[in-house]
């Protein structure tokens, strides 16, 4: 179908829903406007290439000796071409009144069929080779017209040309014999063996292909309930994952206050422990000193549990806020880097860090970036022994960057590897090795991952060492347009020793 046509089939459908019609009956009125739109012009453009086919054949045939009755087959063909006219007129979508697209096919059909005999009358009607032209009639109307209407017609063509073969043959309407063809309408038994042959061939046409056609319509009936269905699991899907963000926003928003609320109190009382080991408040003995600075340990706890729920939560909200910008996550590493070679230094570790030319900047966040960064290799200095190595790695592959983090430390136990990414989790082994640590880190760092479509993953052998990758896409969708992030870092490879 061409685009014009498509476009003024698509505009049909929407008056026929703002006349209020229903989904099923949209559905049915859609065969209609196809009937109506598309293949009743369809039918029209046939019927025109049909003339002229007639036309052409006629003038051959007369051109290689057949004798025909020229005047009486060009009127024909004249009728035709009129009522081709008229059809061209009654299915023109500017006419605000069309006829009722069945009863228009209807009335095609019909006129077809008078026409049609009156061609092969002129042109031997038995002895015609073209009478088998009546079954692409049957064919057609089975598809298109309810299936009684196609009995109908092909009862009509039967009683069309059976009935003049037949005064043709009893001389009560005149022969117009195909000269030199061979005389056969003469021939009782060639004229009556063809007539059955003839009806049985319309009626089984009829048969069979409404048989298909109703086949495929139940077919067809299915696959838009089946759609009907999906479209409705898929609205719900949506609904629920609305709600969900919406929870997720709520939870955040209650995690946020309550880390804010209770900041504020811990500061305080670490400000007073403060001014009581100054000796503001007179002089106190050792062992009260001694108490205030532990105290003083466990409030640090308690404000790094706070900032790490804040940073988590903040993540999360990363996941949901629209508020992106081009990171240039390769700077940022080298910023983490930077920020934590002390600590690699205070153990005596190796760090080598290898950040690849051409890293792409990623379209994300650029706070939770730095928290994937920060506490991957926090955690892989935290957990390696002394004289350990840890190597940092930034690179690009196949539209994303991979960054990986190995270290040569304690390990994780597969037991507790399912679990690392869950809040508060802590492996017993981190516990004896190192005291400090919420097991908020990785939690942080998994939904910072997920807010930018990127993947983590982890492999670790207990007592030899630990490798983080994270994927990080740096392909994405910005106002509907695929766009890939561009790189400007210089590549940097080194490494520190202790
Ligand atoms: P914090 O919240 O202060 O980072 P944490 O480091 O214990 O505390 P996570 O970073 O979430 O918490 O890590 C969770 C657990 O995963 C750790 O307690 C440890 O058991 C394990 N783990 C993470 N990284 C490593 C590593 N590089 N080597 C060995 N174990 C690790
Ligand atoms: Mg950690």
């Amino acid at each position: 179908m061409q685009t014009a046509e498509r476009k003024s089939l698509a505009t049909e459908v929407e008056v026929e829903k703002a006349r209020g019609l229903t989904i099923e009956s949209l559905a049915e009125s859609f065969a209609t406007i196809e009937l109506r739109g598309g293949l009743c012009r369809w039918f029209i453009q046939l019927r025109w290439g049909a003339v002229l086919g007639a036309v052409v054949t006629i003038i051959v045939a007369a051109s290689l000796g057949v004798q025909l009755p020229l005047l009486w087959l060009f009127l024909t063909l004249a009728a035709i071409a009129l009522y081709n006219f008229a059809f061209v007129y009654l299915t023109n979508p500017r006419r605000s009144r069309r006829a009722d697209p069945h009863r228009c096919a209807l009335m095609q059909a019909t006129a077809d069929l008078v026409t049609l005999t009156m061609l092969l009358h002129f042109s031997g009607s038995v002895e015609n080779p073209f009478a088998f032209f009546f079954i692409f009639h049957m064919i057609i109307s089975s598809v298109l017209l309810p299936i009684k209407w196609a009995w109908g017609l092909a009862a009509l063509a039967t009683v069309l040309f059976g009935g003049t073969v037949l005064a043709e043959h009893n001389g009560l309407l005149t022969h117009y014999h195909l000269s030199p063809f061979p005389n056969i309408c003469q021939s009782s038994l060639f004229v009556v063996g063809t007539l059955v042959a003839f009806t049985l061939t319309i009626h089984v046409t009829v048969f069979m292909t409404s048989v298909i056609a109703t086949r495929l319509r139940y077919r067809e009936r299915e696959v838009k309930e089946l759609a009907k269905t999906l479209q409705q699991y898929a609205e719900e899907l949506e609904e629920a994952n609305e709600r969900l963000e919406q929870l997720e926003r709520m939870k955040s928003t209650h995690l946020r206050k309550m880390s804010h609320e209770l900041r504020a109190p811990l500061n305080a009382a670490k400000s007073l422990i403060n001014i009581l080991k100054a000796g503001y408040k007179g002089e106190l003995p050792p062992p009260a000193l001694e108490t205030l600075d532990r105290v003083s340990i466990r409030l640090d706890e308690m404000l790094a549990i706070v900032n790490s729920i804040l940073t988590l939560s903040r993540v999360r909200d990363a996941r949901l806020t629209q508020e992106r910008e081009w990171v240039d996550f390769g700077r940022i590493v080298s910023e983490v880097v930077e920020s934590l070679r002390a600590n690699a230094l205070a153990k005596n570790i190796e760090l080598q860090v290898d950040l690849l030319r051409g890293v792409p900047h990623i379209w994300g966040v650029p706070e939770a970036l730095r928290e994937i960064a920060s506490n991957l290799i926090d955690n892989a200095i935290r957990y390696t022994p002394k004289g350990g190595r840890v190597e940092v790695l930034l690179y690009p592959h196949e539209g994303d960057i991979i960054f990986q983090v190995s270290d040569t430390g304690i390990g994780i136990p597969p037991e507790d590897l399912p679990h690392i990414f869950e809040e508060f989790y802590r492996s017993r082994n981190a516990k004896e090795f190192a005291h400090e640590g919420t097991g908020l880190g990785l939690s942080i760092v998994k939904s910072a991952v997920e807010a930018h479509n990127g993947e983590i993953e982890v492999f670790s052998e207990l007592g030899k060492g630990t490798t983080f990758t994270v994927t990080l896409p740096t392909r994405t969708q910005i106002s509907g347009k695929e766009v890939a992030g561009e790189s400007s870092i210089p590549s940097t490879k080194e490494t520190v020793q202790p």
